[in-house]
């Protein structure tokens, strides 16, 4: 009895698993218990009926007819009996098999059962979008993770607050408002995800992010192009009201360009870009649950997109020609005409863009018409990311210094090292994501040796020691004797 109990306690930690289809509870849904401790999913249940439906009976008259009871030849046990005298028709009558045969065989055993994952408490999110504060609110909390890109968090920050206004307003307006969606230009590296994900995180939205390259025309190899919906499905947990407040990010929307000088089909392209149009303005879209493609098995849904916010980005490679081209022509005659070299050197070209530039790079004119919020990131200089090192709220340096806090030693950088790092970074030419790499290369020395010695208080990282041409500078931990030693010291086995 005892044992009993203990089990009975284990069993609720575990996650129960559906007697048909074997798929566990948090992937199949809620579970219906039938005797002998049997679970069963409320599909594999639904499909059962349905299949008895096929075969000329409704479930309820399965249920009801008294043909189908319990044949006299098999013995009821006393309890069932009992209870089989007392209810003369209606449920009783469908165990006309006995589930205690399939005990035994059925059972899964306790080590391949999945653990419940234990419900985690909800941190509160920092904005509402049934209240959605003023722009400059929302780009306050921006600027605590992104730093510089002033013009996109403004145009984003406005771009947000119109949307979910619009959608959380009544619905007698006669004016309807246009859905607010973006195209965001800008090298790589400069921060488009990272904006995205911050802005999601701070609206506690589901935020799914896709590559349009993936995509193509529906029947080609490949996502289609409702796989994005489905993506925002899941990441709201299957929630379809709140996956309809979702923001959709499509990442490398530059690649779905119109294709020059062909006269193919043109899968991955144009016809994506048609495909994406009736999402982007709205529309009822089936989509399949936990799955990314439709087949009979997986049930489906159905989403509007009319509320959902998509967000392409890109970096338009080539874009900064196509817009000093426009810029030049129209620039080129008359007393007024300019020198043709004038924009060269113009590191923020891409800041002018128009919508006829991205039409001249391949978007087709629908498709842009519905991605009316059109801006552009800056490229990242070495001020920039020098800032991106230590400024914001979850900045890699103050990483590295909460890691050596939990050692009791101290992480500094002097000024000259941190622009060194940006130097370096620019140089590989994938804007800030080469920060981390190269902070790493050098912080690998530092962090395999300042655990080996207790007495270490404080290292300095030079400019000196990311050139090699010196070290960090060790201090002491009891402040005394401030010690310069060499790379070799830093990085060798006797520090
Ligand atoms: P992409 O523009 O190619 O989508 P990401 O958004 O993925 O680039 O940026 C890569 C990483 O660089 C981010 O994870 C983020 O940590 C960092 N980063 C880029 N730009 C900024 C910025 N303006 N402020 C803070 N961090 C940034």
């Amino acid at each position: 009895m005892d044992k009993d109990k203990v089990n009975e306690v284990d069993d609720k930690e575990y996650e129960d698993v559906c007697y048909i289809c074997r798929r566990p509870e948090s992937k199949a849904g809620r579970m219906l218990r039938i005797p002998q401790n049997i679970c069963i999913c409320v599909d594999c249940m639904q499909r059962t009926f349905d299949t008895m439906g096929g075969a000329g009976m409704s479930p309820q008259e399965f249920m009801f007819d008294p043909s189908f009871s319990m044949p006299p030849n098999l013995p009821l046990n006393e309890e069932e009996e009992g209870e089989g005298k007392k209810k003369k028709s209606g449920l009783p009558n469908i165990r006309f098999m006995n589930l205690g045969d399939f005990t035994g065989f059925g059972d899964i055993p306790q080590s391949q059962r999945v653990k419940k994952n234990k419900s985690k408490k909800k941190e509160k999110p920092v904005f509402d979008i049934k209240n959605i504060p003023a722009p400059h609110k929302i780009k306050e909390q921006l600027d605590q993770y992104v730093v510089g890109q002033e013009q996109a968090k403004k145009v984003m920050s406005v771009a947000v607050y119109n949307h979910y206004k619009r959608i959380t307003r009544k619905e007698e307006q006669k004016v309807e408002l246009e859905k607010s969606n973006m195209l965001m230009l800008g090298p790589t590296g400069c921060g488009k995800t990272y904006l995205v994900k911050t802005l999601a995180r701070l609206l506690d939205v589901p935020l799914a992010i896709t590559d349009a390259t993936s995509l193509t025309e529906a029947g080609y190899i490949g996502d289609d192009i409702e796989s994005v919906v489905s993506k925002l499905l899941a990441a709201a947990d299957n929630d379809v009201k709140r996956a309809e407040h979702g923001i959709i990010f499509v990442d490398e929307i530059d690649k779905i360009a119109k294709k020059k000088n062909t006269n193919q089909r043109d899968v991955s392209g144009e016809s994506v870009q048609q495909g994406m149009l009736k999402l982007l303005e709205g529309a009822e879209v089936e989509v399949p649950v936990g799955a990314s493609s439709k087949n009979a098995m997986v049930p489906m849904v159905t989403i509007n997109t009319k509320d959902i916010l998509f967000i392409c980005g890109g970096a338009f490679p080539d874009m900064e020609n196509v817009i000093k081209e426009r810029l030049n022509k129209a620039s080129s005659m008359g007393f007024l005409a300019d020198l043709k070299d004038k924009y060269d050197n113009d590191k923020n070209l891409l800041q002018k863009v128009t919508v006829e530039d991205v039409r001249n790079f391949g978007m087709i004119p629908e498709f842009i018409g519905r991605l009316p919020v059109l801006f552009a990131l800056e490229a990242l200089d070495e001020d920039m990311m020098v800032r991106i090192l230590k400024e914001p709220k979850n900045a890699i340096i103050a990483q590295y210094q909460e890691l050596l806090a939990m050692d009791a030693v101290k992480l500094t950088f002097t000024d000259e090292a941190l622009h060194e790092i940006a130097r370096k970074a620019m140089d590989k030419k994938v804007g800030a994501r080469a920060l981390r790499a190269v902070i790493e290369e050098y912080m690998l020395d530092i962090m395999y040796e300042t655990p080996k010695d207790d007495n270490i208080g404080e290292v300095v990282i030079t400019k000196e020691y990311l050139d090699h041409t010196g070290g960090p500078i060790i201090k002491m931990r009891d402040f005394s004797s401030n010690l310069l030693t060499d790379t070799k010291a830093a990085a060798g086995d006797d520090v």
